[in-house]
């Protein structure tokens, strides 16, 4: 029977040199099956990123082994306890990066030497509202739409790799302490590598992102909730003083929920209250509606490949005496 922490969800990056990046990531996709593993690894040259799942054991194993090759040594785990796997099967991919940043071999950072100082969460709370510091968002829109540190600054991108195109917005705090953070501090490697490579002097990243902030601190001053990768969409990341800062598309109501368009041709993916999301069966547009191939929308607005698979699973699981 699933019950809350029979399993855990493990999210980790590290920034390492893997020369043989592609064997590499076929032998640990063989390695997670057998183990039972499901979740999302992305393998490069540059290192690893991964979210799996499993039972406390096999994450217990899964950690050891990555813990004793010299490539991840010093790698941490973001370890949580869950009621269910969160994915349906296990993928590892070879990417070129683990995090894209498109830069040309010139431009291109290494963060495991160049990237901003890491602060602890506690050290963040007490320096971010400082006069002479500057809180640096480096999500994207939708990110920060739905989610950010109180008197964050932000910027209009749609993806990661769009970061460096904005740097020129943030000339005016070249004589500022930056603290940039993101989700889980992965991104921050890259962007404050990059800034120090610009010319910002004074760089800083908040260690393990705002996830981690929310472990060590309860959040303070987190406003909104914090997207995440998964089916749980956002998440809430604030116990101390929460708000919302998002409204709806349509009508405009205070809203936290955010979905993809019910046409796979669309997908958009955008802010929505409940009733809204309802009336238009979770499209975005009257005419996404109208599409042929319409998904039925049950709801939660997350549509994923094998989640029918994954529901069944759990049913089933749940229905064992
Ligand atoms: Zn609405
Ligand atoms: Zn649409």
């Amino acid at each position: 029977m699933g019950s809350m922490a029979d399993y855990q969800t493990l999210i980790y990056y590290k920034y390492t040199k893997l020369p043989n990046a592609e064997e590499f990531a076929q032998e640990h996709l063989q390695f997670c099956k057998e183990l039972g593993l499901v979740g999302r690894v992305l393998i490069g040259y540059e290192g690893i990123n991964g979210t799996v799942s499993g039972t406390k054991e096999q994450c217990r194993q899964y950690m050891d082994h990555l813990k004793h090759q010299p490539a991840f040594e010093g790698i941490t785990f973001k370890v949580d306890d869950v009621a269910k796997f969160s994915f349906a099967k296990m993928h590892v991919r070879f990417r070129d990066e683990i995090v894209a940043f498109d830069l040309n071999e010139e431009e291109d950072v290494d963060p495991n030497v160049e990237s901003g100082q890491h602060l602890e969460p506690g050290k963040f709370r007490e320096l971010k509202d400082r006069d002479d510091v500057v809180v640096l968002d480096v999500r994207n829109k939708l990110e920060t739409d739905v989610g950010k540190f109180k008197n964050a600054k932000t910027l209009n991108i749609d993806q990661f790799r769009d970061f460096p195109q904005h740097i020129d917005e943030l000339e005016p705090y070249k004589d500022k302490k930056i603290i940039a953070y993101c989700t889980g501090g992965i991104r921050c490697e890259k962007a404050t590598a990059y800034l120090k490579r610009k010319g910002f002097n004074d760089v800083y990243q908040l260690n393990g992102g705002i996830i981690n902030y929310y472990k060590k601190t309860g959040g303070e001053d987190f406003e909104g909730q914090c997207y995440v990768f998964d089916r749980r969409i956002t998440v809430n990341v604030n116990d101390v003083n929460p708000n919302v800062i998002s409204t709806c598309e349509v009508c405009g109501t205070e809203t936290t929920k955010l979905i993809n368009c019910a046409n796979p041709e669309c997908n958009k993916h955008f802010i929505i209250c409940e009733n809204c999301a309802n009336e238009r069966e979770g499209c975005c547009s009257k005419e996404c509606q109208q599409h042929p191939r319409k998904r039925y929308y049950d709801g939660s607005g997350f549509y994923m490949k094998g989640l029918e698979t994954l529901r069944q699973k759990e049913q089933e699981a749940e229905s064992w005496p």
